[in-house]
């Protein structure tokens, strides 16, 4: 689809990431039946009333009321102390939308009182991509000063002198994380890569943790698509989901990001917009809908891509019928559900239906594979002891399954399993679901050729 643009995000005003007085719906629905309570990771932790939805809805209603200030220390606490993973919206009776709650009331704190520095000297990068793609390689050929490699897990971890300042929110020198390419999956590829037979044609949004944490995973994805047939359109623009910030309140940031993405995939024709990061297609079926719900000529392009924006496992599964692959790996796989690709996208049978057509792959359920990883983008460095005792229990839930592989469809779940499963002494191996299906179609051409 084609129309002409707004200028800019500025344009776009009325929804409830710029009046707050627009969450009174959701929160009038909660009955404080305390449902929620069951399902709050944060909570499961904390053993804290303030922790669950129903104490942040009712704090929500004091502000409203104008009892509470807004920006009171222990209300912006609250605020900021929930991992917005859905649990509780699935396990409540009444539909109350605490995602809108929750991002309602950042956008208000950031318009009241702006953003902390740091937090405004990383979004202002985010907003130029060119300058956050420098400084990503920048960062990717200087890692080796603050990081250490640890080539069995693919890893880095600090080196003491920056562990030692770094401990206090997680990154000691235990510490696990997927090292930054220098070569991102953008620049590895051309911007379309064409099979010799196409039956549609498909734009993959790759996201940032795809981009430059695991190139090898959207490669994968990439090859998997050619593979059925499936005319693959990477553009080169596009920019962050947004989410990173959205999330933070910086609603004028998320708000050009969006229109960046939307205008990007706009150009290149295709019909269909494929992901393969639960965040990034919970933005674009849902996040960019309602930010950009105020102005007249986005609203209808973010609702356009919503209905034709898959994760891949809908995408091969509704869309193309995936060959079913015929190339042997053997792996005992547990499957992660990442929560925006669950609660948000509910996608949750699809991935499942690949792992089980690999030939040599058994999948094992975990007793709660649902569970948040307590990753939650920047809530891992925030809330860094919370995070790491809710990683404890999904590692150990990992682990009586007996599992070699945990797989997931979520790259920002699989940093935080890397590092858990390191930390408790694991040794299964982190996989996206769908390099194990690239995998199998490569032992299969292997032992034909
Ligand atoms: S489950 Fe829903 S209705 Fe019940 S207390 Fe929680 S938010 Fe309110
Ligand atoms: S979104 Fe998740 S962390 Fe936040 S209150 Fe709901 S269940 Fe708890």
């Amino acid at each position: 689809m084609s129309t002409t643009t707004s200028p800019s995000p500025e344009a776009c005003t009325n929804t409830y990431h710029d009046d707050l007085r627009l969450v009174r719906g959701e929160i009038d629905k909660c009955m404080k039946c305390g449902n929620c309570m069951a399902v709050c990771p944060v909570y499961s932790v904390d053993k804290d009333e303030m922790a669950v939805t129903r104490s942040k809805i009712a704090v929500a209603e004091a502000v409203l009321k104008g009892d509470l200030a807004l920006d009171d220390p222990e209300v912006s606490a609250m605020v900021f102390n929930c991992l917005v993973c859905k649990s509780c919206m699935t396990n409540c009776p009444t539909k109350v939308g605490y995602d809108k709650i929750a991002l309602g009331f950042r956008a208000a704190l950031v318009r009241k009182n702006g953003l902390p520095w740091l937090k405004k000297l990383i979004f202002t990068g985010l907003k130029n991509p060119k300058f956050f793609d420098v400084a990503m390689k920048a960062g990717a050929s200087m890692q080796g000063i603050a990081f250490k490699g640890d080539r069995k897990l693919k890893a880095i971890s600090p080196r003491s002198p920056f562990a030692m300042v770094g401990g206090s929110f997680g990154f000691d020198a235990d510490r696990k994380m997927p090292e930054l390419t220098v070569k991102p999956l953008r620049d590895r590829v051309e911007e379309v890569v064409r099979p010799a037979e196409v039956k549609v044609k498909a734009a993959f949004f790759t996201g940032d943790s795809l981009n430059y944490f695991y190139p090898d995973a959207g490669m994968d994805l990439i090859e998997v698509l050619a593979e059925n047939g499936v005319e693959v359109h990477i553009p080169k623009a596009q920019n962050c989901c947004g989410i990173p910030v959205l999330v933070h309140g910086d609603i004028d940031t998320a708000r050009r990001l969006a229109m960046n993405n939307i205008d990007t995939f706009e150009a290149t024709g295709c019909d269909y917009l494929v992901t393969g990061c639960g965040s990034c297609g919970g933005a674009w079926q849902h996040d960019y809908v309602d930010l950009l719900a105020g102005d007249p000529v986005y609203k209808v392009k973010a609702e356009y891509w919503a209905k034709r924006t898959y994760d891949i496992s809908t995408f091969l599964t509704k869309v193309v019928a995936f060959r079913q692959p015929k190339g042997q790996v053997e792996a005992v796989v547990t499957y992660h559900d990442s929560c925006h690709l669950k609660k948000g996208m509910k996608v949750f049978a699809e991935p499942r239906a690949i792992l089980k057509s690999i030939p040599g792959v058994t999948l094992k359920e975990m007793a709660a594979p649902d569970t948040c990883c307590g990753s939650g983008g920047s809530y891992v460095v925030s809330h860094y002891d919370t995070s790491a005792a809710i990683g404890k229990s999904k590692a150990l839930d990992i682990n009586q399954t007996g599992a070699d592989t945990v797989s997931t469809g979520c790259p920002a779940c699989m940093m935080q399993l890397l590092d858990n499963l390191s930390r408790h002494g694991q040794q299964q191996k982190v996989t996206h679901y769908i390099s194990l299906l690239a995998e199998s179609y490569r032992q299969e051409k292997a032992t034909t050729a």
